[in-house]
């Protein structure tokens, strides 16, 4: 039998389970990696995420060889022409590949017709694999983070005290989410010069005339493992201290704060979470840092990452065709180009992205889904769209965090709310609204903020099936106390919202 491996773009580790299924004699086991300009023409891609992980692969490409593995790297149309090629060359009995983190890739992987035997090896950048999560969730009636949270903590005992957490509590929320205060002193986020593959890649992607999204330079991510442990150092050492205090704070011009940036990194297999996670830890006790900020990432990668990778595979294929607000409308415009809205929060972040193909949390769920989500738009248009717009999208994160998170489009069966707001929240959290033409104040005047009148048409709109989470009761008791006039103009301004000019 001869065994060849193929390495897919966000499997750029040395220990992947298919290469270290066969690294005791690496000169044998041929290895491809292949560019598909095909494959990236099926949607549109941020100009920074095909640059990142073509480059990544490229440069992975030459690690591997260095490291003495037999390294094919090709730059195709499609995948299946070279693959048939190497696999004739190289006389190559089965074909092994570490399962795709997405659906639709293993689909594709299980039904190409090659000449040779395909065996997917369980794939192993993720903590908790995909039977581990299914046992875990077959027995319960609501899978709860912060149930599933608790579990990581004790089953990879992190920042574990025996059997009770550090610091005599799981969660120190109440101390973190902070807004911003005037004139923080943030740290500056470490980016990188590209180098000359890098620069290879940038020509081929313009050569290729891609639909592309966003500004494709100035590139500044980092493209090596090297450079992502170094990302990674340098949250640790410059942001971590206020990490979880800001969490959720937005400024404006600041389009990093004190977030790690390493979600691009992790994603695609040059960092590990069991790593970053340690990281965090030792860092805690070597440096006494606070725990409400170590607590809080770590929240982070052990429990929210882990926790929508396994729901994504727990749950059904059919899980992003969820829509059950039944939003039908276009996603507006606007999405494709920040400069086109008046709405100083949008055009603030959605620009952004446009610049790097990044922004926090609290960007992505608060303002960019919750527009979408009140203002009642398709929840498979805005998913499309963020999985276009940003530099760490995959579907196995798309569909939970967009479907599931931001659009509550599965019903409930990961929040137990929809993250609705109006302009309160994101006056609060952020100074966008004191730079803006419209009334945060105001939810029926002509001026009134969209935030607002979008946010009590949405609680009307669907009322009934609100009361149905019982957690919404508070905010329908305050939606009662609007008089049926005023209901009735912030109805009016949400329908006419709808016009021309904004889809
Ligand atoms: P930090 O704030 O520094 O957090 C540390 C790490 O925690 C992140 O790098 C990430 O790996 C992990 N993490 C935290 N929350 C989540 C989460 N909900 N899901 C998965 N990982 C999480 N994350 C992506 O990796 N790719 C996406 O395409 C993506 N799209 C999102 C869309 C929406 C609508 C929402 C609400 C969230 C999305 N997230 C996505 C999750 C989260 O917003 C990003 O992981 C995070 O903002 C990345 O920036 P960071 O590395 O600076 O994260
Ligand atoms: Fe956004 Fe409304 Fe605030 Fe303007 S007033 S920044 S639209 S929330």
């Amino acid at each position: 039998m001869t065994i060849g491996i193929w390495v897919l773009g966000d499997q750029l580790w040395q220990q992947q389970s298919a290469l270290a299924s066969c690294k005791q004699d690496k000169k044998r086991y041929p290895v491809i990696l292949i560019e598909s300009s095909q494959y990236v023409q099926q949607r549109p891609y941020h100009g920074q995420k095909l640059v990142l992980v073509w480059s990544a692969m490229r440069h992975f490409a030459e690690e591997l060889k260095s490291d003495g593995w037999d390294v094919t790297y090709q730059i195709s149309e499609d995948f299946v022409t070279p693959l048939q090629a190497w696999i004739q060359e190289y006389r190559i009995t089965q074909l092994r590949v570490m399962t795709p983190s997405d659906r639709p890739f293993e689909q594709f992987i299980n039904n190409l017709d090659l000449n040779c035997n395909v065996s997917l090896i369980p794939n192993n950048h993720f903590l908790w694999s995909k039977q581990e999560f299914h046992d875990w969730a077959k027995s319960r009636k609501r899978l709860l983070l912060e149930d599933f949270y608790r579990q990581g903590r004790k089953r990879f005992n992190i920042l574990m005290d025996g059997d009770k957490p550090i610091g005599g509590k799981w969660n120190f929320d109440k101390q973190n989410r902070k807004p911003p205060k005037k004139n923080l002193a943030t740290p500056t986020a470490l980016w990188f010069e590209p180098d000359r593959i890098t620069i290879s890649v940038i020509e081929r992607i313009e050569e290729l005339k891609l639909n592309i999204y966003g500004k494709i330079e100035p590139f500044r991510w980092g493209v090596t493992r090297q450079q992502a442990k170094q990302v990674l150092g340098h949250f640790l050492t410059q942001c971590f201290s206020n990490f979880g205090t800001y969490q959720d704070a937005m400024v404006t011009g600041e389009d990093t704060l004190w977030h790690s940036l390493i979600s691009p990194y992790l994603n695609l297999g040059l960092l590990q979470p069991m790593e970053v996670i340690k990281a965090a830890e030792q860092a805690y006790h070597s440096k006494e840092l606070a725990l409400n900020n170590v607590e809080g990432f770590i929240r982070q990668v052990l429990g929210w990452r882990e926790y929508m990778y396994g729901i994504y595979h727990h749950t059904e294929a059919d899980y992003g065709d969820g829509n059950w607000f039944n939003h039908h409308h276009p996603l507006p415009q606007f999405y494709w180009d920040g400069a086109k809205t008046e709405m100083n929060c949008l055009r603030q972040i959605l620009t952004q992205v446009e610049r790097t193909g990044y922004a926090h949390h609290i960007q992505r769920l608060m303002v960019l889904s919750n527009f979408a989500l009140i203002a009642g738009v398709s929840p498979q248009e805005i998913e499309s769209w963020f999985h276009a717009a940003f530099i760490d999208a995959y579907d196995w994160v798309m569909q939970t965090n967009v479907i599931g998170m931001g659009q509550f489009a599965d019903g409930g069966k990961l929040a137990s709310k929809p993250y609705a707001a109006s302009a309160n929240y994101i006056n609060k959290m952020s100074d966008y609204c004191g730079n803006c033409t419209f009334d945060r104040t105001s939810r029926h005047s002509p001026n009134a903020c969209p935030f607002n009148f979008f946010y009590w048409d949405f609680l009307d709109r669907h009322r009934e099936k609100l009361k149905s989470l019982g957690r919404m009761n508070l905010v329908l008791a305050n939606l009662k106390k609007i008089s049926p006039e005023e209901l009735a103009q912030i109805k009016s301004l949400a329908e006419n919202w709808w016009t021309k000019e904004n889809c």
